[in-house]
């Protein structure tokens, strides 16, 4: 077997696990009322260019090796840090889905009686969720030797993240008002002490 198809084969297993700890935390969300939605066709746009970035091309590759223009030679070592990468990602992701636990939504929104989440991964950054994206990406870029689909990860994310982080904390702000001020004041955005 090849050193690019056991970084394929990685990156399958990962991605598998990754809705494995999605599932139950998406079917329990679905039972808490919204009562504040800003679903947006802006957000649409950056929850499909994640999907496509960091799902759908990636899976396309894997199962045809298209584009192959773009492969170069994938090494040992760069498979092996691509899995240690994505398997920080998937447990930064557990983490924070439960800390979040029914105060969840894919898009942005407010549930019936929202409570601000600060513990646990919260307490480092604001958005460690969209951390552990970020952290996906780099790891699909070590596992998967092609150019475009090693960077389409980390692009996919960052659409998503841009399109949506200002808004995000805006809703945050009129919600809980100087209580995430304070929050804000202490911590960063996604990489702990430094954005
Ligand atoms: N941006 C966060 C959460 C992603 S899920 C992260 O990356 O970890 C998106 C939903 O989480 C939004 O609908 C928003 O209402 C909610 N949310 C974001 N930050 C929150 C917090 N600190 N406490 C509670 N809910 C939060």
């Amino acid at each position: 077997m090849s050193v690019a198809s056991i970084g394929e084969i990685v990156w399958v297993i990962c991605i598998i696990a990754w809705y494995v700890v999605r599932y139950p935390f998406e079917r329990r969300a679905k039972r808490v009322r919204v009562t504040s939605s800003r679903r947006s066709a802006t957000d649409t746009i950056g929850l499909a260019a994640a999907l496509l970035g960091l799902a759908i091309l990636p899976a396309i590759y894997v199962a045809t090796g298209f584009p192959r223009f773009a492969d170069y030679p994938a090494s040992p070592w760069m498979i092996g840090l691509g899995a240690l990468i994505f398997v920080g990602a998937l447990w930064t992701f557990r983490r924070t889905h439960k800390e979040l636990g029914r105060n969840w939504s894919i898009s942005l929104e407010i549930r019936e009686k929202h409570q601000l989440i600060s513990k646990g991964p919260y307490a480092l950054v604001r958005h460690p969720m969209y951390t552990s994206f970020l952290l996906m990406g780099i790891g699909q870029m070590f596992l998967l030797s092609n150019w475009v689909v090693g960077l389409a990860g980390v692009l996919g994310f960052a659409v998503l993240f841009f399109l949506r982080v200002d808004k995000e904390e805006r809703l945050m702000l009129e919600f809980f008002g100087p209580e995430y001020r304070a929050y804000m004041d202490r911590t960063k955005r996604i990489i702990p002490y430094l954005y």
